[in-house]
């Protein structure tokens, strides 16, 4: 059978689908109006497993402790390909308190960490002085999650679509209105085509799927909108990442080379992609009682993108009943860490239709 497939949506989870069908002998049509400027526009790029331990959710962080190796492994794919490299930053998270009540989160969290066998240890200012550089002198104590890393999306979806063109991926800058399939293939009806090929995946993120794709009623997505914002000011690129409780809300800091900050993230039950004064300023003043320095930081720019989240916060891929088609979403807040891992079930799902 033809090895030829259609994606639905260019955001990670599309992109990273896109590349390891190409890379594994199949054609590839891509579409997306707007490429990349989904959720994926406003991650930070964190693949935080430690980080991000939750309780009751040890199956998902073990998932998740995979990230950085996939991201290694498609590093190196992707240099031997076209010689971009995608830079893996392995700093590590430090996590600590703002006050007496956010400081027992973090212990909850150490305890948590300890519990599911992460790597975590006690750091203090005094042993670690450099490891609260342009942290408020508030703050002398937390704790390190060494297991995380982060890379900038902007930089992987720059490399990917190297990536892609040298994979002879055709990429269509246009939205898929309707889906049509039939037991030999697959159909979409675009702006202003309509194209087939034998197999496709649908990765529209928190958008609805196109028309005519039936699905089984078990994965309803709601979107929960996230903003961060940008400030150039301070490096502590060669640092660990910083997630701080403040007050009992969180915010994290990722700093890349050059002192560009990404400072994150809000969080709401939203489908609007709307930056609000009120929840930009709770962040902003967050992030200042955290680090003074950012006083007379730029800020550079917002981003907002709606997180696909399921009822149980965890991915799916479904097998659609529309035959020949999958649906890869709910990566909610790990679309990031979780991309290789998503495209390695796409390429799973179109070898095992097209044997
Ligand atoms: C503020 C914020 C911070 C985050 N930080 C992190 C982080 O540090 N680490 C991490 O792992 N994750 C993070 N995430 C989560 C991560 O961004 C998402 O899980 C991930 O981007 C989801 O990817 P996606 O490809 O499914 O969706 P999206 O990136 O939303 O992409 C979906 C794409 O589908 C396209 N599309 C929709 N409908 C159609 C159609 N009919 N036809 C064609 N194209 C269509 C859209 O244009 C869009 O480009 C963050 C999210 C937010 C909002």
């Amino acid at each position: 059978m033809s090895k030829s497939s259609i994606v639905v949506g260019g955001g990670i989870i599309g992109l990273l689908s896109a590349y390891r069908l190409a890379q594994a002998g199949f054609s590839v049509d891509l579409f997306d109006p707007h490429i990349a400027k989904g959720a994926t526009y406003a991650a930070a790029g964190m693949l935080a497993p430690g980080g991000e331990i939750t309780s009751g959710e040890q199956s998902q962080y073990l998932v998740q402790l995979k990230s950085t190796p996939s991201w290694e492994l498609l590093s190196r794919e992707i240099k031997e390909l076209c010689n971009e490299k995608i830079q893996i930053h392995k700093v590590g998270t430090l996590l600590v308190g703002w006050d007496s009540s956010d400081k027992r989160l973090v212990q909850q969290h150490l305890e948590l960490a300890t519990e599911f066998k992460a790597r975590v240890s006690h750091v203090d200012h005094d042993a670690h002085p450099q490891m609260f550089e342009f942290i408020s002198p508030r703050i002398s104590e937390g704790i390190l999650l060494s297991d995380d890393a982060w890379v900038d999306p902007d930089q992987v979806i720059s490399s990917l679509l190297s990536a892609l063109s040298h994979l002879s991926v055709v990429v269509h800058h246009e939205s898929v209105h309707e889906v049509v399939s039939s037991k030999s293939g697959v159909e979409v009806r675009s702006d202003s085509r309509t194209h087939t090929a034998t197999v496709g995946i649908i990765a529209t993120g928190s958008s609805a799927v196109p028309a005519g794709i039936k699905a089984s009623g078990e994965n309803v997505l709601r979107p929960v909108r996230g903003m961060t914002v940008r400030m150039q000011g301070f490096d502590r690129s060669t640092l660990p990442m910083v997630r701080a409780f403040v007050r009992g809300r969180k915010i994290y800091l990722v700093s890349r080379p050059g002192g560009y900050n990404v400072i994150g993230a809000s969080s709401d039950e939203s489908g609007t992609p709307a930056i609000e004064a009120g929840e930009l300023q709770r962040l902003l003043r967050d992030a200042l009682e955290v680090f003074p320095a950012l006083e007379t930081a730029e800020v550079v720019e917002t981003r907002i993108g709606l997180r696909p989240a399921s009822p149980d916060h965890e991915p799916f891929f479904e097998e659609l009943v529309t035959p020949n088609w999958a649906w890869s979403s709910g990566h909610y807040r790990h679309g990031v860490t979780l991309a290789p891992l998503a495209s390695l079930q796409a390429l799973e799902f179109a070898n095992e239709r097209t044997r």
